[in-house]
């Protein structure tokens, strides 16, 4: 069984902390054997990572950038080999592994531009011959936490802001996804980046984000995940008054007027929704199709989830792969129950599929009522629940109606539906259209419970900097 190893101080090595087998969740059989990081192993982790800064602040912008671009080129060469690594690990289909591969080469790219462009402003000053300058700085070394659910898209976007900022980084991935996240520490490595301005760590999560984010070397954390771990990670950041980034759980809308071709959208509506068996955290997950389109939208729906082929996601002609892991299994079944059980009719779908491997049928409920749990609580899974709307108005109020605020999409013929639903919605990104809101070069991040900051675009890499003001005058 393949080892997987931590990377601290520039140094493939062990921990002293203990260990955890690596389960594919499509034949439930171990793969690797990962190692935990001790208190101990985190300390040497933080000093390296400080070490680093002061090496990588002085490393001018151009030869950061040159490190980035290498890196990247090396995994969009190993990109076929990468997404066999992660289909096994993660279980989604190899197609969608290969392009998370190349996303996240993209990202590095992206950062490794953006990087060289982290410059000020001068402002004219009220005194003649003074000059009023803003700086931009890194803010120092950052500890980054990332879920399982995209295993290498999440840790680069972290990565790569931060590495583009001059900042240096912890960062522990998920432990159930681990390879990915080494697989871009190696290439970061081999294209010569300074020891100790990356550190990847795994062990038990809650202790190793305590002991970390504890320590006043830590400036900055970013933390990709559910809501309730967030607050638990801002509350730990904010003893410390550090700055955070905080990408959290959605529950998006998906508001389908009656100026559309039901069949139609509801066609891309399914794609989207079965991406990643569902696991995405800003996939459609609340379907709201005007009544009078409503049964064409939900017959070409089902039609859509009951042809999907679902089965191990390295096999060639496999739509939809495992969930990542048993909590989610027995997660979904609870909802669709709770649905059904309150009056919800289960129109494709329903159920665990097979005894090995977690498997869950692509499902599709309709009439659900509002207060189904499926309706306010993220269900980060492959159900499709459908509801009727009326009018605008009491649309928007529902698609408002939760704490939640990542993404939400729309879906109509007009151009003054389409920038009245844009203003309406409380949410971080709005898809007009399209379910496609995540590049490598735009804002993603969300509103209300779903966190705070963005990742992508100049606003993730402005995450990873201070801002700093010079005023200079004439000596006396
Ligand atoms: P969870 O809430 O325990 O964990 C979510 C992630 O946070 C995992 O990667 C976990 O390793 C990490 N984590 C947990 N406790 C932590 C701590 N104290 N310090 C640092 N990291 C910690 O549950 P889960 O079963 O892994 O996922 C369930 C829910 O999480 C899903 O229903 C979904 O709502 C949410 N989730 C969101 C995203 C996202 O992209 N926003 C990704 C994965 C999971």
């Amino acid at each position: 069984m393949q080892q997987l190893q931590m990377f601290i101080d520039g140094r493939w090595r062990d921990g002293t902390g203990g260990g955890e087998e690596v389960i594919n969740p499509a034949t439930e059989q171990p793969i690797a054997a990962l190692t935990h990081a001790s208190p101990a192993d985190l300390d040497e982790a933080i000093a390296s990572a400080r070490q680093g800064f002061e090496v990588w602040r002085r490393t001018s912008a151009y030869d950061r950038s040159a490190i980035l671009r290498k890196a990247a080129q090396s995994l969009r060469a190993r990109a076929d080999e990468l997404a066999r690594v992660m289909t096994r690990e993660q279980g989604k289909v190899l197609a969608e592994s290969k392009v998370e591969v190349l996303t996240s080469a993209d990202i590095m790219d992206w950062y490794a531009e953006e990087g060289r462009r982290a410059y000020g402003r001068i402002i004219p000053g009220r005194v003649a011959g003074s000059r009023q300058m803003v700086l931009k700085e890194p803010v120092g070394v950052g500890a980054a936490f990332t879920p399982w659910n995209f295993p290498a898209l999440t840790p680069m976007r972290k990565i790569a802001g931060a590495l583009a900022a001059g900042c240096a980084l912890i960062i522990k991935p998920s432990e159930e996804t681990p390879a990915s996240a080494i697989a871009i520490a190696r290439a970061l490595e081999e294209a010569g980046l300074p020891k100790g301005v990356l550190n990847l760590v795994f062990g038990v999560p809650a202790r190793v984000s305590e002991h970390v984010i504890a320590s006043p070397a830590v400036r900055k954390i970013s933390f990709t995940g559910s809501t309730a771990v967030g607050k638990l990670l801002m509350g730990l950041a904010a003893k410390g008054a550090k700055r955070s980034t905080m990408e959290l759980g959605g529950h998006s809308p998906v508001i389908v007027f009656d100026d559309v071709d039901a069949a139609k959208v509801a066609a891309v509506a399914a794609g989207g929704k079965y991406r990643n068996a569902g696991q995405v955290c800003i996939s459609p997950t609340r379907f709201f199709v005007h009544e009078s389109s409503y049964k064409k939208f939900v017959d070409a729906f089902a039609e859509v989830a009951n042809g999907l082929k679902l089965g191990d996601g390295l096999a060639a002609d496999t739509r939809m792969g495992p969930l990542a892991n048993a909590r989610r299994v027995d997660a979904i079944e609870g909802f669709v129950r709770d649905a059904v059980d309150k009056g919800a009719r289960l129109r494709a779908g329903g159920e665990r599929q097979g005894n090995n491997g977690y498997f869950f049928a692509p499902t599709v409920l309709s009439d659900v009522p509002d207060d189904a749990r499926i309706m306010r609580e993220e269900p980060f899974g492959p159900v499709a629940p459908i509801v009727p709307f009326k009018t605008f108005d009491e649309v928007i109020a529902r698609a408002n109606s939760l704490e939640y605020g990542l993404a939400a999409y729309a879906f109509t013929s007009s151009e003054k539906t389409a920038a009245a639903v844009a203003d309406a919605l409380e949410s971080g990104m709005v898809g007009v259209n399209s379910l496609a809101v995540s590049t490598p070069e735009t804002p993603f991040g969300g509103v209300k419970d779903s966190g705070h900051g963005s990742e992508g675009g100049i606003e993730g890499l402005d995450a990873y900097l201070n801002t700093k003001f010079v005023a200079q005058y004439q000596p006396a």
